[in-house]
């Protein structure tokens, strides 16, 4: 089920949401980034790994939201990480009674995803530049744009980045409306992407297709142009996105986007226009 994307870095997509798992090869096992949604993949993945010899020697998650922070008992117990902040994040949700309840309502009902292990993962410190491990260097890219402690990840001996749910072609942006300026915050994300672009041949979305050094700029331009619509109000404030009448995501992903709309223009009615 593993795809090759580059030298040393695999990906499996999910039928939910196009979500992709990576793995990226070590010296001694993988790194598995966001490893997936079902029991039944994940079991798979894990299938596929030990019929390459292969085992799990750290896991990261991109962000603290559920489908990023899974994980499977036949991964074993190797060291779970995320940003400092993405870890406080999800320890603050998991301290909450309901959480369960609260992430199977977004659950469809068709599909089973084990809860028990989802977002155990350690913190690394703020200043880490780095995931510890015995493999090519991962640099994070830390970033606030669409969740608190979002990281994209740069294999830079493989020029690969993981965008995490940034650069997709099947979903909008979706800020984190929780910010004090989301808008500048996505902007500013995008603008730190753009700025190792040069370094990337390859790049892996959390949801959506893989995509070349290409297609990563006209994506960082998406996700440009739909921010500052959303930003600049107007008519559909950017309900022009292609992204919203994508056959996948027309049915639910346009309430997502009215949702942002309204969301902002009660953030500038609140705080005057952007400066
Ligand atoms: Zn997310």
């Amino acid at each position: 089920m593993l795809k090759q994307v580059a030298e040393g870095v695999l990906t499996h997509e999910s039928e939910f949401l196009q979500s992709n798992a990576v793995v990226v090869q070590g010296k001694a096992g993988v790194l598995l980034i966001d490893p997936g949604i079902t029991s039944d993949e994940m079991a798979a993945l894990a299938n596929d790994l030990h019929a390459l010899g292969q085992s799990v020697v750290v896991g990261f998650s991109t962000h603290p939201h559920w489908d990023h922070l899974l994980w499977h008992a036949r991964f074993g117990e190797a060291p779970r990480y995320g940003t400092a902040r993405c870890a406080a994040d999800i320890r603050a949700f998991l301290s909450g009674a309901h959480w369960k309840d609260d992430i199977a309502e977004e659950l469809p009902p068709e599909i089973e995803v084990p809860l028990d292990l989802l977002g155990l993962i350690t913190g690394l410190p703020a200043e880490a530049r780095e995931i510890p491990w015995d493999g090519p260097k991962v640099r994070i890219i830390e970033h606030q744009a669409h969740a608190v402690g979002h990281a994209a990840l740069l294999i830079e001996e493989r020029r690969v980045l993981v965008a995490g749910d940034m650069l997709s072609d099947v979903l909008i942006p979706m800020l984190d409306v929780s910010a004090a300026d989301p808008i500048e915050d996505y902007l500013a994300a995008l603008r730190l992407i753009e700025g190792v672009a040069d370094d990337i041949k390859v790049f892996i979305p959390g949801h959506g297709s893989v995509g070349d050094a290409n297609q990563l700029r006209a994506r960082i331009e998406q996700d440009r142009a739909y921010v500052q619509a959303l930003r600049d109000g107007g008519d559909g404030g950017g309900s022009d996105d292609p992204r919203l009448s994508a056959p996948l995501n027309k049915d639910w992903l346009p309430g997502v986007h009215e949702w942002q709309r309204q969301q902002i223009a009660k953030k500038r009615e609140h705080d005057g226009p952007p400066a």
